[in-house]
């Protein structure tokens, strides 16, 4: 599989890791949106978020409070966002799952859009219950 995050879980490729254990893996982002941008994916290669086992995904959320915490502390960031890209129309451009640590700190110009909209009368209770229905 021609997957550029499995070839650094191979070390076929280098990476600036981070932490790692035997189910999750943590690096710098070659790209970062900030100082001390961070990385964290499991060892198997899944494509998207809900194609992963629930404990799969567990163990990553597991280790997300102690690295976020280790890059805020060494970068002095004062805030940061966790972000995870599912599908290229929402901007994942790298298929194997991993989540973005990026640190904030006031005036850094990331900014992100957040254009809030209102639901049509109604179509929220019916998203609601095609959402519960999907779910039994
Ligand atoms: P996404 O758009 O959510 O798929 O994010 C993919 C991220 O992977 C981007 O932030 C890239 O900078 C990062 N990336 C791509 N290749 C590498 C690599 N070899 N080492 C570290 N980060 C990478
Ligand atoms: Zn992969």
């Amino acid at each position: 599989m021609d997957c550029i995050f499995c070839k650094i879980i191979s070390g076929q490729i280098p990476a600036l890791k981070i932490y790692e254990n035997d189910q999750v893996l943590s690096f710098l982002d070659i790209g970062p949106l900030s100082d001390g941008h961070t990385l964290v994916i499991p060892r198997k290669h899944y494509s998207r978020l809900d194609q992963m086992p629930a404990d799969e995904v567990a163990a990553v959320a597991k280790v997300l409070p102690e690295l976020a915490d280790a890059v805020i502390c060494a970068t002095g960031a004062e805030g940061y966002n966790i972000l995870q890209n599912n599908g290229k129309v929402a901007g994942q451009l790298v298929e194997h799952v991993h989540f973005h640590i990026i640190p904030r700190v006031s005036d850094d110009g990331l900014g992100y859009r957040w254009n809030a909209k209102k639901y049509p009368t109604g179509k929220d209770q019916e998203i609601q219950r095609k959402i519960i229905a999907e779910l039994k």
